[in-house]
């Protein structure tokens, strides 16, 4: 009778999670099933190699291996890597506690984490450039508008970079395609560097990239720019045994008000970036702030 149970309750939870790609929701049903069988006041799902956790019900931050609260129960997924399931009991895990309808719920699950873990897989290749590791053009425009939203509903301050390897065609050129390549790579890598997580970077073009910068005022963003162009001139690149470096050209904008918009302002930090390589390039410079 038990064991028909079981895999009525089974058969239930692999129904549901049969409708869902989302790791969140997966942690949440299997919370749920998890719950009718033993008393658990929370459940942490992690899957190897995605950073984030999911959580559902009450979860008990830095809980320490051996912690008598928590009980792991790893979850084989596949060839690329495993999970793992912690649940939370406020009263702490019999130590003859029955594992096996625990493990046979949780295996249960693995094949809808598994799909979901390759649907985050493909949503993520489809955002992001490979070379530079970069949102690409399609990642940075839902980031910039998120970050944008953001910005609206919480009444703050949002500026544009845009930015242009200067003379990058001679690279190519002198260097070869691969070095190109490279320059590029190194390039994105000091932007990471620079900017902060509620930054949006993207390599919008061949050698152009473009930061939505939350919380930044125009100053701000100008502080920003310099230290990114500074820091830019500071990378040492080497090919054929010969030492160089590449200049950015980045042009500034912020936010200006309610009749402003994202499209706009990527509009203006085009037309400064123009004005910064007409004038010379390697240099910031600030669109006008339209009275
Ligand atoms: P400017 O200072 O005016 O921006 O000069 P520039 O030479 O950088 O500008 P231009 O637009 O003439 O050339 C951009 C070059 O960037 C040309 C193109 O071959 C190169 N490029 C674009 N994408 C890639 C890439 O993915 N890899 C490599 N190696 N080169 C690229
Ligand atoms: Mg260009
Ligand atoms: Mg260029």
């Amino acid at each position: 009778r038990i064991k028909r149970e079981l895999e009525a309750l089974l058969g239930a939870m692999e129904a549901f999670l049969h409708s869902t790609l989302q790791l969140s929701q997966i942690a949440e049903q299997l919370y749920h099933f998890i719950g009718d069988v033993v008393p658990c006041q929370g459940l942490e799902l992690s899957v190897d190699g995605v950073a984030e956790t999911f959580s559902a019900g009450i979860v008990v931050a830095a809980m320490s291996d051996g912690d008598p609260h928590a009980l792991r129960i790893p979850m084989s997924i596949g060839d690329d890597g495993d999970g793992k399931v912690t649940l939370f009991s406020p009263t702490g895990w019999a130590p003859d506690l029955d594992l096996r309808t625990l493990r046979i719920l949780i295996s249960g699950a693995s094949g809808a984490v598994r799909n979901a873990v390759e649907m985050d897989r493909v949503r993520k290749r489809a955002i992001t450039d490979p070379l530079t590791g970069l949102r690409n053009r399609l990642g940075f425009n839902i980031a910039a508008q998120n970050a944008m939203s953001a910005a609206l509903q919480g009444d703050r301050a949002l500026s544009v970079a845009m930015i242009d390897i200067d003379l990058f065609k001679a690279v190519n050129d002198t260097y070869g395609h691969a070095v190109g390549d490279a320059v590029l790579a190194a390039v994105a890598a000091s932007f990471q560097q620079q900017t902060r997580s509620t930054d949006v970077v993207g390599r919008v073009g061949g050698e152009e990239f473009c930061l939505v910068l939350l919380d930044a005022g125009l100053s701000e963003a100008y502080q920003l720019a310099e230290r990114i162009r500074r820091a830019v001139k500071g990378v040492a690149l080497s090919a054929d045994r010969r030492e160089f470096a590449v200049t950015v050209s980045i042009g500034i904008t912020a936010y200006q008000g309610e009749a402003d918009n994202l499209d706009q302002m990527l509009a203006r930090a085009d037309e400064a970036l123009y004005v910064a390589k007409t004038s010379g390039r390697d240099r910031c410079i600030c669109a006008p702030v339209v009275a």
